[in-house]
């Protein structure tokens, strides 16, 4: 297996054409590989400034998440930081999460921050939506967003073995008429979730309004994180 290591986003879209597949930290593919067999060429965006952007309303997909940090709102910077073990996260990027893991911790803290994507494809680039990224498997090059007034996360504990941990991300956006929008996003097993709710009537009109949606189909304890992380971020979004 050869692998490229492109500087330029013209070079990255040049490897995309030779056929290479993509490849972050190999955290997740190294085994399948060694496995089924070694593809003849693979592109990692390491080397690529594009992709390693870590800055106020954006990430690159290359950038390993032991790297994210408070420049990020806390939504996706607690995300990461519960990705796995250290050793995980010292590996795995940004694009192998949100794109090729099947729990992709990231993606409920993208959706609720409204994130959009920067994909790569043979013809050039493009902005995509996640639930187009997540369907089609595009090379991300990374992702970027408005920041929130106040966002937050939590993931339950879970058994080993067991089905994967509840989780559960919100943040509050202003818009530019000065209304605000609390938006939700859970992982229910492997199943991802949102909704979004006006966020300045109050805690308890909000939590009444989600429950009318998916999420008040819930089991009755991740229906209480998510009482408990809503009524936190309207909390600090209300004092911003
Ligand atoms: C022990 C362990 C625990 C874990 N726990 C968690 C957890 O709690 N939560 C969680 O979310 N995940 C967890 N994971 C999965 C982990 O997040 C993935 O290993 C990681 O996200 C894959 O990242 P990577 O950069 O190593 O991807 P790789 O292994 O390099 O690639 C994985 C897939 O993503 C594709 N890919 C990589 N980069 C891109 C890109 N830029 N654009 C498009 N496609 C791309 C590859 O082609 C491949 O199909 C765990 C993994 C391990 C090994």
């Amino acid at each position: 297996m050869l692998v490229r290591l492109p500087t330029s986003v013209s070079e990255a879209q040049q490897c995309l054409a030779e056929g290479a597949v993509p490849i972050g930290g190999a955290s997740l593919v190294w085994a399948t590989w060694q496995r089924d067999g070694f593809p003849e060429l693979a592109v990692s965006l390491r080397q690529v400034p594009e992709a390693n952007v870590i800055g106020h309303g954006t990430l690159g997909a290359a950038v390993v998440l032991h790297r994210i940090d408070d420049t990020v709102p806390e939504v996706l910077r607690r995300a990461a930081a519960t990705v796995g073990t250290g050793a995980v996260r010292r590996t795995a990027t940004v694009g192998g999460n949100i794109v090729g893991s099947t729990l992709r911790c990231l993606l409920p803290a993208a959706l609720v921050l409204d994130a959009r994507a920067t994909v790569l494809e043979p013809d050039g680039v493009h902005e995509a939506d996640l639930a187009e990224v997540v369907a089609k498997r595009p090379l991300l090059l990374g992702i970027h967003w408005q920041d929130p007034l106040a966002s937050g996360y939590r993931k339950l504990a879970a058994e080993a073995g067991g089905p994967p941990p509840f989780v559960v991300a919100a943040a509050v956006h202003a818009d530019g008429a000065g209304r605000r929008l609390l938006r939700v996003a859970v992982r229910d097993g492997y199943e991802v979730l949102s909704a979004s709710t006006p966020g300045d009537e109050g805690t308890g009109p909000a939590l009444d309004a989600l429950e009318r949606t998916d999420i008040g189909a819930l089991h009755a304890q991740d229906r209480d994180a998510v009482r408990e992380v809503v009524t936190d971020v309207l909390h600090r979004a209300a004092a911003a």
